[in-house]
């Protein structure tokens, strides 16, 4: 097939906006092309050589498309560039230098389709030393032969911006009108839904019609497409529309993974069914030994610990110091990642997904064998709305979000790559940004674990009331502190030091040191948000919550020209929440 044709249906494509007439032009492409080339071309529609999930890809920066354009047609870089400037697209900027480009070649030969694809496979594939000229010298050699509107083509799709604006349902669509009915496009989605490859899919229907679709089935290797959560933000809404009980999940605030465990590998894939196994050794490592079957595929996600304060941590925090001080090694035994796993989508060559949600549960609770790294979700079937407000302060205090509820119902099977009612996620969330630093009061300190035993892990630390003329907590501080600061805060501290905890201080929470308050430090924090467990402004909000400050780094100053009773009061912290405050109801 010649390269024109499917550059015809972009062309088509291009000028409408109306998906229909989209699903129209892509059916009358389909029925053409034979099936080899079906495929291919599905992946380039979508600006993508392979599916999502294979680690090749194409991605070729602006730049050296600018440059192997100059190169081709003998232009200037500058010029170019400054006609990007102004079209904002490189397709169509290749499109006007190549109406004016001179013949080079004596014989220019029409592009075949299999000559551009094969063209942009070495293009991904050089790599290494001089890659840069190699990819160059490979592409300039096709848009030699290109015509402008070819060339406007190759170059969206190097770069992978083909502004067609066909999503996967369209292809999907089109697909059902050029080899189905319209009662069979159900199958197809789901072939695509649980494989996450719809070239390979419309491969099969074109050979093997819809038996063949129906036989594609959920494979180890093979990323299925995640299933998503409505929102809503009562609990009396959630449990009457999940039919009056319904299962609650911590909703952890991490990244999500789903973990392929096969021929002793495990492979971790994003939301976004990117590869994410090398990012995640210490979870690869765990999961491995948590697991007692053959093969399978679940879902979790990954959170890192402060092994000092016991609380889960942000990534951005994480890999921001991973960058700095630490080294990766060392960030990896500070703040190692757990797993909290909350699906199971096949094991032993069942596939799983099409069970209800507490069969896969209970057999997801089976196949693991818990440990510090891999945990399964906290989950509390519940029927009544007092209940699920309690676990949802629990699960604020733990460091999550809020909940997930989901429908236990025999219906309540896994959809793969879709979003509706069966998960509903209640994240009620109240939380204020910092940008402000405060000075805390050290109440009371943890001991250290891992790298830091023999020193102090975190500190307690509080905000004072004025009105009372108590100190009342708000944190525990672990980061910030460089080895020469652990070292000096125990004999800092040891004049402050009390065998129980001083009457001025309140406090929920168990500390292994106490300290009548002295040393005041300051701290920067990423948002103040409601919390259960701390004291600082209790009942000023809620009648059932204080103030917390999340992720507090100390900023290396110690406040030695402050006592404690100048530090930051509950009643300021009070102020700075309701300043920043972005209601987060979402
Ligand atoms: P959102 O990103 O706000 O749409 O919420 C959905 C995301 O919550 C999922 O994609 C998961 O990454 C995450 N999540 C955290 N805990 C759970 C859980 N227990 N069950 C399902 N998803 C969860």
């Amino acid at each position: 097939m010649l390269f024109r044709v499917l550059v015809d249906t972009y062309e088509r494509l291009e000028a409408t906006t109306s998906r229909l007439e989209m699903a129209d032009i892509l059916a009358e492409f389909f029925r053409e092309a034979e099936p080899e080339v079906l495929r291919k071309a599905i992946y380039l529609t979508q600006g993508q050589l392979y599916p999502d999930f294979y680690p090749q890809k194409l991605g070729m920066a602006d730049k050296l498309l600018l440059r192997t354009l100059a190169f081709v047609t003998g232009m200037k870089e500058s010029a170019i560039q400054e006609l990007q400037l102004k079209e904002g697209d490189l397709g169509v900027v290749a499109e006007r230098i190549f109406q004016g480009k001179r013949q080079t070649t004596l014989f220019s030969e029409p592009l075949t389709f299999q000559r551009v694809y094969s063209a942009l496979e070495r293009v991904s594939v050089s790599e290494g030393g001089g890659s840069q000229d190699a990819k160059m010298k490979q592409l300039a050699e096709v848009l030699n032969d290109a015509s402008p509107v070819e060339a406007k083509y190759i170059s969206r799709i190097v770069t992978g911006k083909m502004r067609l604006g066909v999503a996967a349902m369209t292809v999907i669509d089109a697909l059902a009108i050029a080899f189905a009915t319209k009662e069979e496009r159900d199958s197809v989605e789901r072939a695509f839904n649980i494989s996450s490859d719809l070239g390979m899919v419309a491969e099969v229907l074109t050979r093997s019609g819809l038996e063949g679709v129906k036989n594609i089935h959920v494979t180890v290797g093979n990323p299925i497409r995640v299933m998503l959560a409505e929102r809503m933000s009562s609990p009396v809404d959630i449990l009457e529309r999940m039919g009056g009980s319904c299962a609650f999940e911590y909703k952890y605030d991490g990244v999500r993974v789903q973990a392929h465990i096969g021929g002793g590998k495990v492979t971790l894939y994003s939301r976004r069914l990117e590869d994410l196994t090398g990012q995640f050794p210490d979870v690869v490592r765990s999961l491995s030994a948590a697991f007692k079957g053959t093969t399978a595929i679940m879902e979790g996600e990954c959170v890192p610990v402060d092994l000092n304060t016991g609380e889960f941590l942000p990534f951005q925090e994480v890999s921001h110091r991973r960058g700095r001080k630490h080294g990766l090694e060392e960030a990896m035994e500070d703040y190692p990642v757990r797993l909290c796993l909350f699906d199971l989508l096949f094991l032993d060559g069942q596939d799983m997904t099409e069970a209800p949600y507490l069969r896969r549960r209970s057999a997801l609770q089976s196949c693991v064998e818990t440990s510090e790294g891999v945990r399964l979700s906290e989950m509390r079937v519940l029927d009544d709305e007092n209940g699920v407000q309690a676990f949802f302060m629990e699960a604020l205090r733990d460091g999550c979000e809020g909940l997930m509820a989901k429908s236990i119902g025999t219906e309540s099977q896994y959809r793969a790559g879709n979003r509706g009612f069966l998960w509903i996620k209640y994240k009620k969330e109240y939380r204020s940004e910092m940008n402000d630093t405060v000075d805390l009061v050290v109440v009371g300190a943890f001991a250290g674990r891992g790298r830091r035993k023999g020193f102090y892990g975190a500190l307690l630390m509080a905000t004072y009331n004025e009105t009372e003329d108590r100190f009342e907590t708000v944190s525990k501080l672990g980061s910030g502190f460089d080895d020469a600061m652990l070292a000096e805060l125990p004999p800092r501290l040891e004049r402050h030091r009390v065998p129980e905890r001083h009457h001025l201080v309140s406090s929920n929470i168990q500390a292994d040191f106490w300290f009548e308050p002295g040393l005041v430090l300051e701290v920067l924090g990423a948002e103040i948000t409601v919390s259960p467990t701390h004291t600082a402004a209790f009942g000023k909000l809620r009648k059932d919550a204080g103030l917390a400050i999340r992720f507090p780094r100390f900023t290396g100053k110690v406040r030695d020209d402050k006592g404690p009773r100048e530090a930051t009061t509950s009643e300021e912290l009070l102020l700075m929440y309701g300043r920043q405050l972005k209601k987060v109801d979402e």
